[in-house]
């Protein structure tokens, strides 16, 4: 933890750079590129019949969106204004009035027709309805009864038969504090949240490689960094205002790398539309791309480190900072030796770069002062998701690039909530304030006055699989209480995923909107329950950011669905009529009560209690982490950790595949094209050679397939690394792996070996010899 606090926005350079413009064309006329404006004013018509509360929503509150963090229009790195169109496309999820009873009412066959994007924009859920075992249709249930059963059915289990799960989206920070102290309170560690699919092993590999699994350093830090390296990070898609800090930091002569299978057109060049040079004429972002295996990062960072100990060979101190690593840094010679044994050819066939592109970026990483390096999904969902970051750290830790100014580790967000999930305990394997381990569970009962089960939760795949356990298995799950989520839009293996959902006695969806899942059977019955926004709740409530930014949202005045209640709130209720005799121990009445209470129970958000105003923001740990480079370890020190080089099996014939994101926020779809690319959802991004190789076409139908699912799209050539293949997602995510689970972190893998063919060939020769005779093949998985 640090010192030095942050010092606050800076302004972007008034003059233009014209050396930095990515086309002389004004508005890159004639480019692929998103359109803002036109974007933009699709927004105001959707919300015009709300538009002084939207205005007041997006002027006054906190991003509901990524979690890039923004307070009103304002953040705390660029004094400029900061909106996005993935903030103004989930604004209409906040001013949308109630669903139509008429829809209500219909056949659940109907309602099943519809996909989340239409099901999205039926408006939010009104009040509670319960649809009962072989009911065709919901039907209104009141507060009371739907609580009350849910509560009785809870009386019922073992608490290891049932588990809460939180999505990201908009919920607060109060929300995860509540309901992971209810989980512990009603006697379970069932819980978990969204980031356990996207950045748990970012969290996990950081507490191990330096103590603490937040980012190090600060969005600032980006800007006049002499490397910014993002790996496996479509920020300029996923997190958009960060294109502003990258042109800030392209101002201050810093140089980006993309590390990436695709070179991803978004991160190339990027037209800001709040920077007048940048609007008209765009900025190159990138200054070199590598494109990389679909899970070949370890082979790549591999031979990074090999050669700086071979720079260190011919002269000590050209490559590592060893003022750093012997006062700062445990397990130099066990890395050293590590990555020394594994010779070149190993290492360039894994990652595919050949060995002087990884000499180049070795040595620019060797004379560079300082460097932060970003990451995402493409980073974290693998198999092997936690030995990609550590190897990150350990890059981090043989530069000294840690604790100090323009340096660190930050593993970027793609939900608003996401970051203060898990510190706020709604998360099987971490109390506020630390882990499960003794000590610091001892010292969470105190502040909670009971004790905490000592079993170990299961993580929220294993939840879902542990739905078709046999009956008298002890952890058969007979009750799953879900706050969002859409699992068969975003678990690997969608069939398996509605045969678990389909499996358990009574499912809740504490929610805002209907999507697929909430659509699923249920042994007895599925109930919904109206969540307020984070808009809407009384006493109003904090997110926190990528860069450790607590910031307060208030409640903000505008129209209410009537039976929305506060999610916290909710959860005290019911934690209450499950336990009445015990009730004392849970009573919350208001935000502020809760945020009192984390301060003592999470000692990272001191401060948090005095959050009660529009704007109010602060940011746990100062600016740097492991500043000076001092980590929160035992000892100090970080570890550098020695991580094997992941078995890629992609048998003959076969291509890796991964998923990507297009136009949408997390599973929410927000436009058929990719606004980057033009590739549809439908669309197979696959490197021209590949296809020609095979006889494909550039629009050819084709089918993608392998053991776990068929694909139907069509080929889209695009700059992908030859080899490799992306599908979006979720609509690829038949081809992943069911059950295959990241060894720390508990992330389920997303890649996969699989066989593409033209659609034709594919229908042609199915039924008569192909896919029979490829059974044998299909079973060899590189997972
Ligand atoms: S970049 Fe993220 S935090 Fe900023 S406005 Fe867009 S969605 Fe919100």
């Amino acid at each position: 933890m640090g010192e030095t606090k942050h010092t606050g926005p800076i302004k972007l350079p008034k003059k233009p750079d014209p050396a930095l413009w990515a086309s002389k064309v004004p508005f890159g006329l004639g480019k692929i590129k998103p359109h803002h404006i036109r974007d933009t004013m699709k927004v105001v018509w959707e919300n015009k019949d709300n538009l002084p509360y939207a205005t007041r929503i997006l002027t006054q509150g906190v991003c509901d969106g990524c979690a890039l963090g923004v307070s009103g229009l304002y953040d705390q790195t660029l004094t400029g204004p900061h909106v996005c169109t993935t903030r103004l496309n989930v604004l209409r999820l906040n001013t949308m009035s109630a669903i139509e009873e008429r829809v209500l009412n219909m056949d659940i066959e109907d309602l099943r027709k519809m996909s989340s994007t239409e099901l999205r924009k039926l408006g939010r859920i009104p009040y509670p309805l319960i649809r009962k075992a072989g009911e065709r249709k919901f039907s209104r249930i009141s507060w009371n009864d739907a609580l009350g059963k849910i509560a009785a059915k809870m009386r019922e289990l073992d608490p290891k038969r049932y588990a809460f799960y939180t999505t990201s989206r908009g919920i607060t920070n109060e929300v995860y504090y509540t309901v992971g102290k209810v989980a512990r309170f009603l006697g379970t560690n069932n819980i978990d949240n969204a980031s356990r699919i996207c950045h748990s092993p970012s969290k996990t590999a950081l507490n191990r490689s330096i103590g603490v699994g937040a980012s190090t350093c600060n969005y600032k830090d980006w800007i006049g960094t002499d490397v910014l390296i993002f790996w496996g990070s479509v920020a300029a898609n996923n997190q958009p205002v960060s294109t502003k800090y990258m042109y800030a930091a392209k101002r201050k002569g810093t140089k980006i790398i993309i590390i990436n299978p695709y070179h991803e057109p978004a991160m190339d060049n990027y037209w800001v539309p709040s920077i007048a040079e940048s609007a008209l004429f765009g900025t190159k972002i990138a200054d070199d791309v590598y494109q990389v295996n679909i899970g070949g990062d370890i082979a790549f960072m591999h031979g990074i480190m090999k050669h700086w100990f071979e720079m260190e060979e011919m002269e000590h101190g050209s490559a590592i900072d060893h003022d750093f690593v012997s006062q700062h840094a445990n397990g130099l010679e066990e890395l050293r030796e590590k990555v020394t044994a594994y010779d070149w050819d190993q290492l360039v066939t894994s990652s595919g770069i050949q060995k002087h592109r990884m000499i180049e970026l070795a040595e620019l990483l060797a004379k560079s002062k300082s460097a932060v390096f970003v990451w995402s999904m493409g980073l974290t969902q693998h198999r092997f998701g936690t030995d990609n970051i550590s190897q990150v750290a350990n890059l981090a830790l043989l530069r000294g690039f840690l604790g100090r100014e323009h340096c660190g580790l930050m593993p970027i967000r793609g939900h608003s909530g996401v970051q203060g999930s898990g510190e706020m305990g709604a998360d099987p394997f971490v109390l506020p304030g630390g882990g499960m381990e003794k000590g610091n569970r001892e010292r969470v009962e105190k502040v909670w006055g009971f004790d905490i089960p000592e079993w170990q939760g299961d993580i929220v795949g294993v939840s879902l699989e542990n739905a078709v356990l046999p009956e008298e298995h002890e952890r058969k799950l007979d009750l799953y209480y879900l706050s969002g989520g859409n699992f068969l839009e975003t678990m690997p293996d969608p069939d398996f995923v509605k045969q678990c959902l389909e499996n358990i006695d009574i499912r809740v969806h504490q929610d805002i909107i209907f999507n697929t899942s909430t659509f699923a059977d249920a042994r007895e019955a599925v109930i919904v329950l109206p969540a307020m926004t984070r808009y809407e709740q009384p006493g109003g409530g904090t997110s926190t950011s990528t860069e450790r930014m607590v910031y307060y949202s208030p409640e903000i005045k505008g129209p209410r669905i009537e039976e929305a209640r506060m999610e916290w709130e909710i959860y005290v209720d019911l934690a209450k009529r499950v336990k009445p005799d015990q009730q004392h121990l849970i009573d919350f009445n208001t935000a502020d009560e809760i945020r009192a209470e984390i301060a003592k129970a999470a000692p990272n958000y001191e401060g948090i209690q005095h959050l009660k105003n529009r704007g109010d923001v602060f940011q746990w740990g100062g600016a740097w982490l492991c500043e000076g480079g001092v980590c929160p370890t035992p000892d100090g020190k970080g570890n550098l950790i020695t991580v094997e080089l992941p078995e890629l099996r992609k048998p003959e014939g076969h291509f890796y595949v991964t998923t990507r994101r297009g136009k949408q926020f997390n599973s929410m779809i927000y436009g058929e094209k990719d606004p980057f690319n033009d590739a549809d959802r439908y669309d197979v991004l696959m490197n021209e050679a590949d296809g020609t190789e095979i006889g494909i076409k550039e629009g050819d139908a084709i089918v993608v397939y392998n053991q776990h699912g068929t694909f139907h799209g069509r080929a889209k050539f695009v700059a992908v690394k030859r080899g490799n293949i992306e599908a979006h997602w979720p609509e690829g995510n038949m081809l992943i792996p069911k059950g295959v689970y990241e060894e720390f972190a508990g992330i389920p893998e997303y890649n996969a070996a699989a066989i593409v063919e033209k659609a034709e060939t594919y229908f042609a020769q199915k039924d008569t010899k192909y896919v029979e005779k490829r059974v044998e093949e299909l079973e060899v998985d590189i997972s």
